[in-house]
């Protein structure tokens, strides 16, 4: 079976030919760093993370350029509001987001520009614009730079508008001067106060959509195999972007991927509520690898609504697989991920990404192989087991995996390892002489240090306490 996605612009699914033979480049709109990210955005990270490993598997060099915005309304908001300079405000936010994403294994980007870093590139392609009459600076010399979207025949073909149908968005810039309500800002005249950059046109500061055209166009070239992003991007940041670069002559992105939301109650997930749903936060409720099977068990153009009871089943079922492959471990000793995917999970991560569909191959695994082991069936152990790493490393869950495994200090949990076991020796005495009082307040003691400790048949396990 060849590898197909779901293509935004072309309204289907479409097999995956890559521009050049062996290559694939993608291009993820990143963060714009106003603020620290909450689980929302990084299901986005984690979902093309995840495309971005199927591709690695399949064969594919991967260039994979996600662009940081650094300079935007927002983050001038933020800064004036707690009176530092907006650079401060962009980069705290953009280490809180390289740290989140760190945090639940997404791989770092090829290259990850930031637009104030491309103002030369965004200069240039609007000078381009201009020359072929697609775009007009504001006659009143506020230094606004316009795209005149009656220039561009095509425009509203990724979101699906003819163009009468397309009410102009919020963001599309002010109304100085424009030819069109609908015309879209490329770049924003300077206002007093606000950071602004030199252009022909006069001082201001990068449109959002021009700044995402001119960086994939610097590292991925004029034309690319893929763009991604969260699908309340197609309208119109990434139908501004498409027009832009078409306009300007350049083929841009072959395929459009993409994802879903994640909603809490059914409603988009507001600043409030995102506030208490931070990378930090929900990293103490369950595990980080835990949060990462939650975020990306689910088709990635499908909504998530978010509930402490989905994340903590998805805990549990990321759990029975850890279970499977710590036990086979104890038993088999090293394991070495298989060269290949089972053929079922290859044809569900090619199919458009299934990735619901290649974890159920995942668990049959873990349930054929938790019966070879109870079997002492080794070597079918053992051959389950080595499938199983290779189909948790595509999508970035592997329990055997260093990230995972060490959870970053391997040395200390093993000095943790010996102080339980010390513990639990302690408890094993007091119970030998019939001293339950003493057994329990042990195990009460190792409770309250953070420690839970479960019996199972190979004696017992430790664990730190979630809530
Ligand atoms: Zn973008």
């Amino acid at each position: 079976m060849s590898l197909r996605f779901y293509d935004t612009s072309a309204r289907q699914v479409r097999e995956f030919v890559p521009l050049r033979e062996g290559h694939a480049s993608l291009y993820l709109c990143g963060a714009t760093v106003q603020a620290p990210p909450h689980i929302g955005h990084i299901r986005s990270g984690v979902n093309f993370d995840i495309l971005r490993r199927w591709l690695t598997y399949s064969g594919y060099e991967v260039t994979f350029c996600r662009n940081v915005t650094d300079i935007d309304d927002k983050i001038i908001n933020v800064s004036a509001a707690e009176g530092v300079p907006w650079w401060q405000v962009s980069e705290r936010n953009q280490r809180a987001f390289t740290h989140a994403y760190d945090t639940l294994g997404c791989l770092p980007p090829t290259v990850e520009p930031r637009a104030t870093g491309h103002v030369p590139e965004m200069i240039e392609l609007m000078q381009r614009l201009i020359d072929e009459g697609h775009a007009y600076a504001a006659g009143d010399g506020s230094g606004d730079v316009y795209f005149d979207v009656r220039s561009y025949p095509a425009y509203g073909e990724l979101s699906n508008q003819r163009l009468e149908q397309v009410v102009p968005s919020a963001d599309t810039g002010s109304d100085r001067d424009k030819r069109d309500p609908r015309d879209f800002a490329l770049w924003k005249g300077a206002k007093p106060g606000e950071p602004s950059w030199d252009t022909p046109w006069g001082r201001g500061r990068p449109g959002w959509h021009l700044e995402c055209s001119a960086m994939s166009t610097k590292y991925l070239g004029p034309s690319f195999d893929i763009h991604g992003g969260g699908l309340d991007l197609v309208f119109p940041h990434h139908e501004n972007e498409l027009a832009q670069s078409r306009a300007a002559g350049d083929g841009f992105a072959r395929y459009w991927l993409h994802n879903g939301l994640l909603a809490v109650g059914g409603e988009k997930m507001s600043k409030s509520l995102g506030n208490s749903m931070l990378i930090p936060q929900m990293v103490r409720k369950v595990r980080p690898v835990e949060l990462r099977y939650y975020l990306g068990q689910a088709h990635y153009r499908s909504t998530i609504d978010y509930s402490d009871a989905a994340l903590h089943e998805a805990a549990a079922a990321y759990q029975r697989i850890e279970g499977f492959l710590t036990r086979a471990a104890e038993v088999l000793g090293e394991i070495a991920p298989a060269a290949r995917v089972p053929a079922a999970f290859a044809d569900a991560l090619d199919d458009d990404l299934g990735v619901s569909q290649g974890l159920a191959v995942v668990h049959g695994h873990v349930r054929e192989g938790n019966t070879a082991l109870a079997a002492g069936d080794k070597e079918k152990a053992a051959e389950i087991a080595g499938e199983l790493r290779a189909m948790l490393g595509v999508l970035g869950l592997d329990p055997l995996d260093e990230q995972w495994a060490t959870g970053g200090d391997q040395g200390l949990r093993e000095v943790v390892d010996a102080l339980v076991a010390v513990a639990l020796g302690q408890r094993q005495a007091a119970r030998g002489r019939k001293d339950y009082a003493a057994a329990d307040a042990i195990r009460d003691q190792l409770t309250e240090a953070g420690i839970v400790v479960e019996d199972t048949p190979e004696g017992p396990r430790w664990d730190l306490r979630r809530d």
